[in-house]
């Protein structure tokens, strides 16, 4: 699996009052089993590109390429890189409909034409993949707690058998404990499954102990792209475009600059507390 984002604009409602350029010249290469964050402040232009990478929208100018293919060329199967690339979008359990969420979990392979066995296979590995108990199979998607709708709606997409699974604020409305519970699902997927995760969030502190590499958008455009680590050495730069640094990352190069010697390229809280111990002498 390969993604190529070339150079694309997006502009909604041209030539009206409305007009808003949302995108501006964003260009980058996914390739298989990444792991990435895309972030940025609310209205950057994350979900707008998300929907680009499955084909719901169509870039103003530019194109994107799967496995080396315009996506936009004439007699394209749209149908199949929407099974493909696979889009949770935020509050995916609104989707929820089904009478109960084993039948849910269904609904995708089956709209892809598989024979019954199939889809209620893959039912059943995509809602034990994100941790959904048996006893939880036949009940109404409405009496799941909110991690479990959320969890379920995952595993509807996942039944697709996606190579990449794209997660619009996975974490949306969720306490810290649902977020983690969330993110850790996430991690599994991208471990287990060893497809290509896109996780998009406006917070860098959910993504820190996560992904791998980072994209940051600001104003339609992809203005940072690399490792998680590095990126977030661009403190003031990312504090500018109203994101903040992980908090160990913070607390580190605030004790840095106060001259302590501790490294501040360091993004987690454990990392953070045994540099700390460090600097003190002190065994972790
Ligand atoms: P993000 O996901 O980072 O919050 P979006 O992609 O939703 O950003 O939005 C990017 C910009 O495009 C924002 O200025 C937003 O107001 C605008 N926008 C989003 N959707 C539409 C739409 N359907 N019509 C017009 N403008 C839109």
């Amino acid at each position: 699996m390969q993604i190529i984002v070339n150079h694309i604009d997006h502009i909604y409602n041209p030539g009206t009052v409305f007009e808003k350029k949302a995108l501006s010249d964003v260009t980058f290469k996914a390739e298989d089993g990444e792991y990435i964050g895309l972030v940025g402040h609310t209205g950057s232009g994350k979900s707008t590109l998300a929907l680009h990478l499955n084909g719901l929208m169509k870039p103003t100018s530019g194109g994107i390429y799967y496995d080396g293919v315009d996506i936009a060329s004439e007699g394209y199967d749209l149908r199949s890189l929407r099974g493909k690339v696979g889009l949770v979008f935020q509050y995916p359990e609104h989707q929820l409909f089904e009478e109960d969420v084993f039948t849910d979990v269904c609904f995708g392979p089956k709209n892809l034409g598989l024979e019954p066995e199939e889809t209620e296979q893959r039912a059943y590995e995509s809602l034990k993949a994100v941790g959904i108990d048996d006893d939880r199979f036949y009940v109404s998607p409405f009496d799941l707690s909110g991690g479990e709708k959320r969890r379920a709606a995952i595993a509807g997409v996942l039944a697709m058998k996606p190579e990449v699974l794209v997660l619009d604020e996975p974490c949306a409305g969720l306490d810290p404990q649902g977020r983690e519970e969330i993110l850790s699902i996430a991690d599994s997927l991208h471990e287990m499954l060893g497809i290509t995760v896109i996780i998009i969030s406006h917070s860098m502190d959910d993504l820190a102990e996560h992904v791998e590499r980072m994209l940051v958008m600001h104003e339609g455009k992809l203005v940072m792209d690399g490792p998680a680590r590095e990126v977030f050495m661009h403190r003031e730069e990312l504090e500018s475009m109203g994101l903040a640094v992980p908090e160990a990352q913070a607390v580190l190069s605030d004790l840095k600059k106060m001259g302590l010697p501790v490294r501040d390229d360091l993004i987690t809280i454990d990392e953070a507390r045994r540099e700390i111990l460090r600097v003190f002498g002190r065994q972790a």
